[in-house]
């Protein structure tokens, strides 16, 4: 699932490639097509993101919601655009590109107010200035443990299930320990850690957990096996103790017992 780097990603993306223009809007597929209607032919004003959400605002007020979930993925084509592939749930054209959406949890058109009641629904967002006194009263206040917390989008809006491992590791945190357990000052190695995952990630368009000074080469250059420390990992790189894997809040994620207490 893209965690909120790679929604913030697109919505820069997207903006830049979109706004300013009026779309034609369309479903392929034929799901959106009532909704389609709504909207095209309309000129796109702004996109943005909050936690795993995309919001593509047109003139009028009218709104596309989009959140990806598991599956849902977008297909950037120059314009004309061809043959749609596979279940196309919507498609958007401008002059220059066309950018197709296959298979996301929820794709319509909504208005400011069903926006407003969506964001209230999230917790603070870390890309979009969210606070940290407000992440740390919503996990202080918690018996759940940390690493089902950081997965409560009601907790910190955008950390998903790579995030929350390697963030985890980084400040060298049990994900068992209840949210009532962690001290301040393990709560802000946390923020640091989480913060600065989420800005590279944001940067390069993924995550990218090690740094270059670890991986001895700039950041973009890392290949795509060497950018997790623990995630899918077997070894730990600070003890080489093997790695464990746990399932908490119903997914799996990884930890190294040794390092993590
Ligand atoms: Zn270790």
């Amino acid at each position: 699932m893209p965690e909120g780097h790679k929604t913030h990603f697109l919505a820069r993306e997207h903006h830049a490639l979109l706004a300013g223009e009026p779309l034609s809007v369309s479903s392929p597929q034929g799901r959106f097509s009532t909704d389609a209607k709504k909207v095209s032919g309309k000129h796109l004003a702004s996109v943005s993101a909050t936690g795993k959400h995309l919001f593509y605002e047109f003139e009028g007020g009218s709104i596309i919601h989009v959140h990806l979930g598991r599956y849902g993925k977008f297909r950037r084509h120059k314009s004309p655009a061809p043959e749609p592939v596979g279940q196309v749930r919507m498609r958007m054209t401008a002059s220059e590109v066309c950018i197709d959406l296959n298979g996301p949890t929820t794709c319509r058109v909504i208005d400011h107010e069903i926006k407003r009641s969506v964001i209230d629904r999230l917790g603070p967002d870390p890309l979009a200035g969210g606070r940290k006194t407000e992440v740390w009263n919503n996990i202080s206040q918690s018996g759940q443990p940390i690493g089902a917390l950081l997965l409560d989008q009601k907790v910190v809006a955008g950390v998903g299930n790579i995030f929350r491992s390697e963030i985890l590791f980084e400040a060298g945190l049990d994900p068992h320990l209840p949210g009532t357990g962690l001290s301040k000052e393990a709560f802000d190695r946390l923020w640091k850690s989480l913060k600065r995952m989420m800005t590279v990630g944001l940067k390069h368009g993924k995550i990218i957990a090690v740094t270059s000074k670890e991986a001895g080469m700039p950041l973009a250059k890392i290949p795509e096996e060497r950018r997790f420390r623990v995630y899918g990992q077997t070894e730990c790189p600070q003890c080489s103790t093997l790695i464990s894997s746990v399932e908490i809040a119903s997914r799996r994620m990884y930890v190294c017992k040794h390092c993590q207490v």
